[in-house]
């Protein structure tokens, strides 16, 4: 099935801006894939205890016919390349994707839930959410 699904990128170390652009070339090089739009970067500090760097985040639509955990896989595939080490919870990384909602379907599964849990909490991704849909109604 076809669906849109919004894709937050994230990243607090090295190149964070040429992180980003790697996901989006990477995201839109997918099979049965389109990368419809990218809102603004928003930077955002860190929060919790660990001492790191501030964010640089960015959401994407894209239009997929990939089943929801073929996506996953694939955003694990692109963190990997950009050398994502998964070390401290909650500390730095290079580049962190996550599917934050899908236009049609809702997944609540032990590895994957959609709209993720942390949307209502994270202001950043409602608004680059509102954003892109802003521009699909012109
Ligand atoms: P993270 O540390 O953000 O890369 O997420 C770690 C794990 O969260 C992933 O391996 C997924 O199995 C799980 N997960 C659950 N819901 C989602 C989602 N909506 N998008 C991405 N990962 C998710």
């Amino acid at each position: 099935m076809r669906d849109i699904a919004y894709i937050a990128l994230v990243s607090n170390l090295g190149d964070r801006a040429e992180y980003l652009a790697l996901a989006r070339r990477r995201l839109a090089a997918l099979p049965g894939s389109r990368l419809l739009d990218a809102s603004s970067i928003e930077e955002t500090e860190a929060v919790g205890n660990v001492p790191q760097g501030p964010y640089l985040n960015q959401m994407v639509a894209l239009e997929t016919t990939l089943s929801s955990h073929a996506l996953l896989d694939a955003l694990h595939a692109i963190e990997h390349e950009a050398g994502r080490e998964r070390t401290v919870p909650w500390g730095p990384r290079t580049l962190d994707l996550d599917i934050v909602m899908f236009e049609a379907q809702t997944i609540s599964d032990p590895d994957l839930t959609v709209p993720h849990l942390e949307l209502p909490h994270r202001d950043f991704w409602q608004r680059g959410i509102a954003e892109l849909k802003g521009k699909e109604r012109g």
